[in-house]
């Protein structure tokens, strides 16, 4: 055996899962396919620091470009609300770097610039064959992103409802102060059918702007170019240098399904897990349970499926009330969702707090006390069911 775990993709997912396993006394091998880690990078560029929160982590000043104090939700016709949540504008390269440095000292094996194209299991172990020859081991986790071949190559059918991935695209910009202030702005409504477009300050002059689109096929171009000139006119522009742009698929509605079997555990965007914060705890909690197993000798589905159990326990109401939301959302008028907005216009939201569940409860009796009628606006998600 070269190692007890594989890990394939030095993604948020799998830094973490190497890093727990690794410090849990497997040895672990981390195979990434870019030549250098963190580029070209991914096009997540920002996270809420409530994310990194849940995975026990610290935002180091390395990798944070901005930070910010909230965001605000903007409707078709400007109606706006704000919501407190501090967040940071990251440079992605550095963020990944930065892990990378750190996992590599607890004594993680990290090899990049190795493409792995093919697993094969041989009685109860692996064959990882990879543009760098074979590897053998007991246990791989596949953390190779949103478009994770591996996790098809063995049959798994990693997430429900992937025709609601969503598509997008981020542009980095440079416009005088444009980076400067404190909110990251999402703007919804028919504009973006099924998400939202975006602005997101970096400091100084840079920013980002994105746009988001479900079931409109995977280009999200169209809905940019558009969103490009609006944001132009919004906020006074008459030029805007754009400096990169970065596109991807986003699991962010769809639902984990299958995403363990004998030796095999998936994590993050590979398992319909979206957001770095999201990928990272899945990955931490992979990694644990990889090493427990690999401790007992014992790498069957049955084992390996703490992790999923560990999982559900902490994030499964949050997926179904974030799919439940970001669906109604895509089938809701601009009008309906002006006068959805309009309810919390102005509010002060500070009052919600807790898990997924309360704050969906606090919401809701928000509504209830302040206008019932706007309760009726969230029947648009029982449309075309
Ligand atoms: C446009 C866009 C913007 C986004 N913005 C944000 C954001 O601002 N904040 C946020 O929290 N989330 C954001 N997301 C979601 C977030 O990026 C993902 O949920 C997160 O990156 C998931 O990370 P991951 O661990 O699954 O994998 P990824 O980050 O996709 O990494 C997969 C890794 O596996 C490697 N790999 C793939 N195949 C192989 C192979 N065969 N062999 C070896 N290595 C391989 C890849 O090179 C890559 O390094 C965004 C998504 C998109 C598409």
């Amino acid at each position: 055996m070269d190692t007890d775990i594989i890990v394939i993709g030095a993604s948020p997912a799998g830094l973490m899962a190497a890093r727990n396993a690794c410090e849990k006394g497997s040895s672990v091998l981390l195979l990434e396919k870019k030549e250098e880690i963190g580029y070209p990078p991914h096009p997540a560029n920002s996270f809420f620091k409530g994310m990194l929160d849940k995975c026990g982590e610290k935002a180091d000043p390395s990798y944070v470009v901005h930070y910010l104090k909230g965001m605000k939700i903007i409707s078709p016709s400007g109606r706006i609300v704000e919501v407190e949540a501090p967040g940071y504008a990251i440079d992605k390269t550095a963020f990944d770097r930065f892990y990378a440095k750190k996992i590599e000292r607890t004594g993680v094996d990290l090899r990049e610039g190795v493409k792995v194209q093919t697993i094969h299991r041989e009685g109860e172990n692996f064959t990882v064959n990879t543009s760098a020859g074979a590897f053998k081991s007991k246990l791989v986790i596949i953390s190779d992103g949103i478009n994770s071949k591996m996790a098809s190559l063995l049959g798994l059918k990693t997430m429900k409802h992937p025709e609601d991935i969503a598509w997008g695209i981020e542009l980095d910009i440079r416009s005088a102060g444009l980076g400067k202030p404190k909110m990251f702005e999402y703007y919804v409504g028919n504009h973006a059918p099924g998400w939202k477009t975006t602005y997101a300050p970096r400091g100084g002059d840079n920013a980002a702007i994105g746009a988001y689109v479900r079931r409109c096929g995977t280009d999200a171009g169209p809905y940019l170019n558009a969103w490009v000139e609006n944001f132009k006119k919004l906020k006074g522009l008459e030029e805007l240098e754009i400096v990169r742009k970065l596109s991807g698929g986003d699991p962010i509605v769809t639902i984990p399904e299958d995403y363990i079997n004998d030796g095999i555990m998936v994590a993050g965007g590979a398992a319909g897990q979206s957001g770095i914060g999201y990928a990272m705890r899945a990955g931490q909690i992979c990694g644990d349970v990889a090493a427990d197993a690999v401790k007992k000798r014992d790498v069957s589905k049955s084992v390996l499926q703490e992790y999923q159990r560990i999982w559900e326990k902490e994030f499964k109401a949050e997926h179904y009330l974030g799919r439940i939301g970001l669906e109604t959302l895509r089938k809701m008028t601009d009008r309906e969702i002006d006068e959805m907005v309009k309810v919390f216009e102005k509010e002060d939201l500070s009052f919600i707090h807790g898990s997924s569940v309360e704050q969906a409860m606090q919401v809701f009796a928000f509504m209830l006390k302040k206008k019932p009628s706007a309760i009726l606006k969230c029947r648009a998600f029982l449309r075309n069911l």
